[in-house]
């Protein structure tokens, strides 16, 4: 068992020098208007001997290892740096949201690691969400706080990811730093399914609206979804309906690039 997870341990040390992990783009749209928004940027390992390996199947080995800590901030920069490129090249340049990992929440210098990665252009800080999950915050409320305050002052916006998965009292919402609160798909599929699944999903966004906070459907599969969620006053989708996540080329390809005749 030791010898097995060495292996990979070594193979996922290796994966970061020889930079086979790569970021795809998820679009996030505009329930009204369908426009894009913003992406998420989800990372794989591009494996040369097996192929994309989704997240759920290395990011506990990197949270175990410790090696979360730097290839969480390989894509807090690779995002900044696709986002900068973005703005320098005449492509539609939206923010992009990143996932943190709790490991990186709690290390006490999570703040300054957030202020390096955007020291490196003044426009940076605009180009950057971080997403984190409800039960992480609620872990130790009073310090992240803290640090959510610090880190939107610099610009930086904050969604809360999962939500409703992570049993947050309701009366912590009012008093989180953050921007946005992205519905868990789990809600989202029960919602069609049944009157209290509806209802559910209905509170969760009056809830959030009552708070001034933009909420974002995740998973969204069909277009039944779309129209129940356009009806509750939803603000944004994310999900297969609209577009799985892809590669950065195909990204700016399909949803950055101005037509020519605008
Ligand atoms: P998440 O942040 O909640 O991301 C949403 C997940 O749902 C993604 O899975 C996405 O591909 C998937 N998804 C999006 N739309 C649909 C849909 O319509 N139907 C279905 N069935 N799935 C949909 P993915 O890419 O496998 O990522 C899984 C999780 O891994 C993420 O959940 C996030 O918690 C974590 N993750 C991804 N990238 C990173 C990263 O760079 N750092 C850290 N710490 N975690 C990451
Ligand atoms: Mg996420
Ligand atoms: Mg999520």
């Amino acid at each position: 068992h030791v010898a097995e997870n060495l292996s990979r341990e070594n193979k996922l040390r290796q994966a970061l020098d020889r930079e086979e992990f790569v970021l795809h783009y998820q679009p996030k749209v505009n329930l009204s208007s369908g426009k894009l928004t913003g992406a998420e940027a989800l990372i794989r390992w591009n494996d040369p001997e097996t192929g994309l390996v989704p997240p759920g199947q290395f990011i506990p080995i990197l949270e175990e290892t410790g090696l979360i800590h730097v290839v969480g901030r390989w894509a807090l920069r690779k995002a900044i740096e696709d986002f900068l490129r973005w703005r320098a090249t005449s492509l539609a340049a939206v923010r992009i949201a990143v996932n943190v990992s709790p490991m990186q929440l709690r290390d006490r210098g999570f703040t300054a690691e957030i202020q390096r990665a955007t020291g490196v252009d003044t426009q940076a800080a605009a180009g950057l969400e971080l997403e984190i999950t409800e039960s992480l915050i609620m872990e130790d409320v009073v310090h992240s706080i803290a640090t959510l305050q610090e880190i939107r002052a610099m610009g930086v916006t904050i969604a809360i990811d999962d939500f409703g998965t992570g049993f947050s009292s309701l009366s912590y919402l009012a008093k989180l730093p953050v921007d946005a609160l992205k519905i868990d798909r789990s809600f989202i599929i029960d919602m069609t399914g049944s009157p209290q699944g509806l209802s559910l999903v209905s509170t969760i966004i009056n809830l959030a609206h009552s708070n001034k906070l933009k909420v974002v459907a995740e998973g969204v599969e069909t277009d039944e979804q779309s129209r129940v969620l356009k009806l509750l006053s939803c603000d944004e989708m994310q999900g297969f309906l609209f577009s799985k996540p892809v590669p950065v080329g195909v990204f700016e390809e399909l949803f950055l690039r101005k037509k020519s005749t605008d």
